[in-house]
Order: structure tokens, then C-alpha cells, then sequence
């Protein structure tokens, strides 16, 4: 009889370690308190980044057996706006970025694994909270370790990709604004000084209609989230139990993107469950690039407005994809930095991760 597998959370990190797990002729049931497909998101725009490395996403997703047949919107071009009232058009020769839906929505990121999972024979409950006991832990955040506020409404705009940087505005953090087809998402995230979300959504929102002209909202509807960062250790943690996607902490720590690392995770998983775990991969492939991105998020909490702006100028004179994987590749300097980094931000009071955090960031109290 085939061995039973559980799995908490039906995001895309837990429905794609299912998939896989279910392939490989495991009997895999996942639960998700909300039903429908997305979770938390509710049909916003989000990227799959592009720029972490030289492989592209939708490739990475093909050699994990996931067939990206989901609405991609490759992102070649942006409006990049700085704190000194410039804007900077950036563009790439391939994509930086490829913009896909979340919520459960036609061609969503989740309507498309909740597809390959019914097809894999994945047992899915939904609107129920997972028992304590599953293999696998998949839920998402645990804790706030930065917080984001999103708008999502239906516009009049053109196409447009636009990012506020300006740190006078988003301490800590960005705002953007992209739209899609008539379909827009708004937000803003920062990582320190949360209490002033509200006021940055104010002033990034005067800032984009300063820049964007007049433009109509319809049908829009806004809510706050919160993200989880923590470096892991291991995917599996010291109460025996698998932990994969936000809820081991993988993200991103300079922008907070977790989509590709989510789903890059759930591939290692499923190997481990089926007692083919990777050390080695695992620290090439998550470890390596989120420790990089320590060492940028040292340096980005230091630009100052003129410092933005020449990030700006810089992203707008090449390719943009090309300066992300040169900021991005790690190596032995950022290596460096982040280990000073890392030893004098480390949270030492404890953390709220699962069991597989091995460094996080303390807290502002
Ligand atoms: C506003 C916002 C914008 C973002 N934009 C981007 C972006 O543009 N690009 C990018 O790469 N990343 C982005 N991220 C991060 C990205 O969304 C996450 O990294 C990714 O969704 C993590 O996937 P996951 O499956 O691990 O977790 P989730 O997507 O959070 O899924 C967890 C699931 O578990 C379920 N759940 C939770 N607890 C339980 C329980 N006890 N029992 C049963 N089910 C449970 C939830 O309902 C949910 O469906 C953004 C995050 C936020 C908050």
C-alpha cells in the first residue's frame, strides 16, 4: 500500500511538494483552511523573479517536472521612480521578471497547481485546519518579520510596471504599482518601522498618481499580510517534520520575493521525504542566495534618497536583468558581509520560526 503523506497548507509551496510526492506514488492528502485556491492572496499581481540566476523560471519550473501551464506575463520593461521626483525607464533584453496571478483565479500560479494536483491524484480538504501531525508543514508566515499592504482593483491604466524607491516614503521598503490588462495591484512593504504602513500606502499612492495622471479604480479591495524571513538550516527540522516554503523562512531577504524559492524548496522536500535529500543542493541553491541577499539588504537599508536614485540611473543604463544577477550572485564578498551582518542583527531572544531556523533578524520590539 502506498505510504500516506500529509501535508498542512494548500499554497503553492505545499500543492507543489504534493504533486511531486504524488508522482513518485505517495498517497498524499493536504489540508487548507481556505478553500478555493490562493489562500491569502486575492488575485493580485506578483513576479516570479527572474534576476537571482542565470537559468530561467519557467525552465527551473520544467526541470522540477512542474510544465508552467499558467498566464506568465514576461516583464522586460519598468518605470522606476526615485525620492528626487526622477523617473527612470528600465528594460532587459529577457525577462527580469515574469508577472503571474495568485488567488484561484483563471491561470493563477494556484489554479494551475490545484490542476497538476487533482491530476497527481492529491487528496485535497479544504476549509479545514490541518491536524498537528502532517510530514510536511507548508502554512505560510508564522510571524511578521516584515509586512506588506496590497490594493488590487480593476483600472483604466495602460500596461504599466512601475516601483517607488524612496525611502523618505517606504523606510526600509518599496512600493509598486503594476497593471496588467485592466488589472491592477498596488502595495507597499517594508521590513522595519512597520506603524507607518498606512501613512507609506498614502504617500506612495499620492506619488504613483503624481506620476501615472488620473486613473480609475474600480472594484478594489486591500488587506494587510504579514512575511516570514528566517535563514534555514535544514528543511527538516529537529521535531522530525518537513518544513518547505514560507513556513521554513525561504524568501528572499532583500525584496521579500518567495514564489520561485517556494516552489524550489517543494522540489526539495519531496526528494527528502522520498529519502533523497541534498545537503549539498539545498546549500547551493537556497542557503548560498538568501545568505547574498543579507549582505544587499545590509546595504539597501543604507542608501539614503540619493543613493536610490543612483541605483535608479545604474538600473536604467544596461540591462536590468544583468545588473540583478550581478547584484545577486553570491560570493565570497557577500559571504563576508552577510556573516558580520548576520552576527550583529541575529535575534537572540528567541524566534517563533519552525524548528529549522538557524539565523533571523531581531525584532523591533
Ligand atoms: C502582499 C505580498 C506580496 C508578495 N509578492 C510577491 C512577489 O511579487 N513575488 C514573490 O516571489 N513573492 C511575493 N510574496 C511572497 C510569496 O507570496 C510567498 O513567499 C509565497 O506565497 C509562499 O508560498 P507558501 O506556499 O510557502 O505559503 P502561502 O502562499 O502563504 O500558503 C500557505 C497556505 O497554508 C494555509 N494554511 C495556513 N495555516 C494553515 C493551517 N493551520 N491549516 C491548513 N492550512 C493552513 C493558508 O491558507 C495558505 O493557503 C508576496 C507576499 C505578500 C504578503
Amino acid at each position: 500500500m502506498a505510504q500516506h503523506i500529509g501535508i498542512a497548507g494548500g499554497g503553492i509551496s505545499g500543492l507543489a511538494t504534493a504533486v511531486l510526492l504524488a508522482r513518485e506514488g505517495f498517497a498524499v492528502e493536504v489540508w487548507d483552511r481556505h478553500r478555493g485556491g490562493g489562500g491569502r492572496f486575492a488575485g493580485g499581481w506578483q513576479v516570479l523573479e527572474n534576476g537571482s540566476g542565470e537559468l530561467d523560471a519557467l525552465d527551473e519550473l520544467r526541470e522540477l517536472g512542474l510544465a508552467p501551464d499558467f498566464a506568465a506575463i514576461p516583464a522586460t520593461t519598468a518605470l522606476f521612480l526615485d525620492g528626487l521626483g526622477r523617473r527612470h525607464e528600465v528594460s532587459s533584453a529577457t525577462p527580469f521578471a515574469y508577472f503571474v496571478r495568485r488567488g484561484g483565479g483563471e491561470g493563477s500560479l494556484d489554479a494551475w497547481l490545484r490542476r497538476l494536483a487533482a491530476g497527481a491524484g492529491v487528496v485535497l480538504r479544504e476549509g479545514a485546519a490541518a491536524p498537528g501531525d502532517t510530514e510536511v508543514v507548508a502554512t505560510g508566515p508564522h510571524q511578521a518579520d516584515g509586512v506588506a499592504r496590497e490594493l488590487v482593483f480593476a483600472s483604466d491604466l495602460p500596461d504599466t510596471v512601475a516601483v517607488l524607491f524612496d525611502p523618505t516614503v517606504t523606510p526600509t521598503g518599496y512600493a509598486y504599482l503594476f497593471c496588467i490588462g485592466g488589472h491592477a495591484t498596488f502595495g507597499v512593504a517594508q521590513v522595519r518601522r512597520v506603524g507607518r504602513l498606512r501613512e507609506a500606502q498614502k504617500q506612495a499612492w499620492r506619488r504613483f498618481r503624481e506620476a501615472l495622471g488620473e486613473f480609475a479604480v474600480r472594484g478594489e479591495h486591500d488587506g494587510g499580510q504579514f512575511m516570514n524571513f528566517c535563514l534555514p538550516r535544514h528543511l527538516r527540522g529537529s521535531d522530525g517534520r518537513w518544513y518547505v516554503g514560507e513556513a521554513a523562512g525561504v524568501q528572499d531577504f532583500l525584496y521579500g520575493l518567495g514564489n520561485r524559492l517556494a516552489l524550489r524548496s517543494a522540489g526539495l522536500v519531496a526528494a527528502g521525504v522520498a529519502g533523497r535529500w541534498d545537503q549539498a543542493r539545498f546549500e547551493r541553491t537556497i542557503r548560498r542566495p538568501m545568505r547574498a541577499t543579507v549582505a544587499l539588504r545590509f546595504a539597501y537599508e543604507r542608501l539614503g534618497r540619493r543613493g536610490f536614485a543612483g541605483f535608479c540611473r545604474l538600473a536604467s543604463r544596461g540591462d536590468f536583468r544583468g545588473l540583478l544577477l550581478r547584484l545577486q550572485r553570491p560570493g565570497p564578498f557577500k559571504d563576508a558581509v552577510a556573516r558580520v551582518v548576520m552576527a550583529a542583527w541575529r535575534e537572540r531572544g528567541g524566534c517563533r520560526h519552525a524548528p529549522v531556523c538557524s539565523w533571523c533578524r531581531r525584532r523591533e520590539r
